[in-house]
């Protein structure tokens, strides 16, 4: 039977925020002060600051130095409730939403909803690669490819077949936008600086990195000239650059690519292979289009909002971040950030009576790369900057977005430590963290197979599933 929803006792305005990342913590501590309840849930109890993922897939920080929790961060925020559970249900007709934690069910009222729940990785239709070369989008994902990294050199060391040393000695990157530079720059550093001395049967400044794209150019929304001095620097560090490639396969061998000009394919035995190529938006944006007339999720999942941020027709419902389409703009931290911030305003405007509803105007501060040590590339409008400038300037605007003064300090410490020294303190790696995410998936196909519902197994449910009834508009 469904559970009656709730709501904060005291009848103010209800705001409910889905996902506490960039869009969604920024909305949250926007309301600080303002007279309204805010509900902030999340399926994970952290905010993850996505951008240095990679460097705790390769070692240079650990994940809690990114992924301080969201109850730490709100604390002291007394008009605000964090839930820790998953989303499955939107119904947009009675303003209600319902969220699970292990079978434990939360359902609430809301007088606003903001819904920032991001993005996931896309593998353009072939989700049969997810298997074999994860995405990064999680403290779960970059822990698994940490642990595919150091595996790789770990079964490298004692194989004495020469081929499968030398498929265990090839990492394949697919996607040469930010993340797919950053993690094979990394990569590289560790084969050719961190790894170098520590095995004796294998030499690790033979491992192949190669970095695999459908575009002419690394990096394309840089633009040429920085995306030609960052595949410099990249192939200084022993990176292969493969442009205008299409990935037709991947499997536990290896991937198999064709180029779109030759139309020749290719295909490389490799254990590790990473996925950086695609984002689709999260699926509770199509869960609540197909309720609502006339407003269609893109093809990336993206619901298409007004000025305000808010879905034709729906004032109470926004949608910020990866999840919204608006102006073309891309998905960046701080298009959430401020994203969330401007409906924010909006709703302590509505509630104060102000009543404004200004359009959103993003104000682009810029986007950056790390390359390698001492090395980033930086875009602000027309200025390009490459080198120990743009890395300096990388270290600036990284420290300051990390939440939390101990995790600047830490995380400041580390990168001092990790330019100057080639160890890297943050290389533990387990067999769960290498085989869970596959291992649950299999559990959860052999249940569906068998009919039976887990705990383990409900966590992992995806969003929309045990929905009973569709509200219609009418
Ligand atoms: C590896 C990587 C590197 C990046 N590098 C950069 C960079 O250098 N510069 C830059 O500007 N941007 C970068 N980005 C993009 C940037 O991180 C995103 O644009 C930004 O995080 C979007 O913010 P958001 O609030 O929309 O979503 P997110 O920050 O992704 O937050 C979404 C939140 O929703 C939660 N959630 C999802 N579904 C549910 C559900 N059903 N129920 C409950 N909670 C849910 C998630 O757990 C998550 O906490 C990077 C992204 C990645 C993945």
């Amino acid at each position: 039977m469904a559970s009656t929803p709730t709501r904060p006792a005291g009848g103010r305005h209800h705001v409910v925020i889905v996902g506490a990342g960039f869009g969604g913590l920024f909305a949250a501590k926007r309301l600080a002060d303002a007279d309204v309840d805010v509900t902030i849930i999340d399926r994970t109890n952290h905010h993850l600051f996505q951008p240095l993922l990679y460097q705790v897939a390769t070692g240079v920080l650990s994940s809690g130095e990114i992924a301080p929790t969201i109850r730490q961060i709100l604390r002291k925020q007394k008009n605000t409730r964090v839930v820790k559970a998953e989303v499955r249900d939107i119904d947009v007709p009675s303003k209600v939403i319902t969220a699970d934690l292990g079978g434990r069910e939360v359902v609430l009222q809301y007088d606003s909803l903001i819904l920032a729940a991001g993005a996931g990785q896309s593998y353009f239709g072939n989700d049969q690669f997810a298997e074999f070369a994860p995405g990064m989008k999680s403290i779960d994902d970059a822990l698994e490819i940490r642990a595919r990294i150091t595996g790789a050199f770990e079964r490298a060391e004692i194989t004495d077949d020469p081929e499968e040393k030398k498929r265990l000695l090839t990492f394949v990157i697919v996607g040469a936008g930010p993340t797919g530079v950053e993690l094979a720059g990394q990569v590289a550093e560790m084969a050719h600086r961190t790894l170098n001395n520590e095995f004796r049967d294998i030499d690790t400044n033979s491992a192949r990195i190669l970095l695999v794209d459908g575009s002419p150019q690394v990096l394309p929304p840089f633009g040429k000239n920085l995306g030609k001095k960052a595949q410099k620097r990249l192939e200084k560090l022993g990176v292969e650059v493969i442009p205008n490639s299409l990935v037709t396969n991947v499997d536990q061998h290896g991937v198999t690519w064709k180029n779109m000009k030759t139309e020749e394919e290719t295909t490389v035995g490799s254990y590790c292979k990473i996925w950086s190529a695609g984002v689709s938006a999260s699926p509770l944006g199509k869960m609540v289009t197909d309720q609502i007339d006339g407003v269609d999720a893109d093809r990336a999942g993206r619901v298409p909002v007004g000025g305000d941020l808010a879905i034709e027709g729906h004032k109470e419902i926004f949608v910020i971040g990866d999840m919204m389409s608006y102006n073309r703009l891309p998905g960046l931290a701080q298009v959430a950030i401020q994203g969330g911030e401007h409906v924010a305003d909006i709703i302590r405007g509505e509630v104060e009576g102000t009543n404004a509803r200004p359009d959103f105007n993003y104000h682009d501060k810029g986007t950056m790369a790390i390359v390698s040590r001492f090395y980033a590339v930086v875009k602000i409008g027309d200025r390009e900057i490459a080198g120990v400038l743009g890395w300096f300037m990388w270290l600036a605007v990284h420290l300051m977005f990390l939440v939390g003064f101990r995790n600047r300090f830490v995380s400041a410490y580390s990168w001092g430590l990790n330019s100057l020294s080639p160890n890297r303190w943050h290389l533990v790696a387990t067999r769960q963290q290498l085989h869970g995410r596959n291992t649950l998936h299999r559990l959860r196909e052999l249940e569906d197979e068998k009919g039976i519902r887990s705990v383990m197994v409900r966590d992992n449910l995806k969003v929309g599933e045990g929905r009973d009834t569709k509200p219609t508009t009418d």
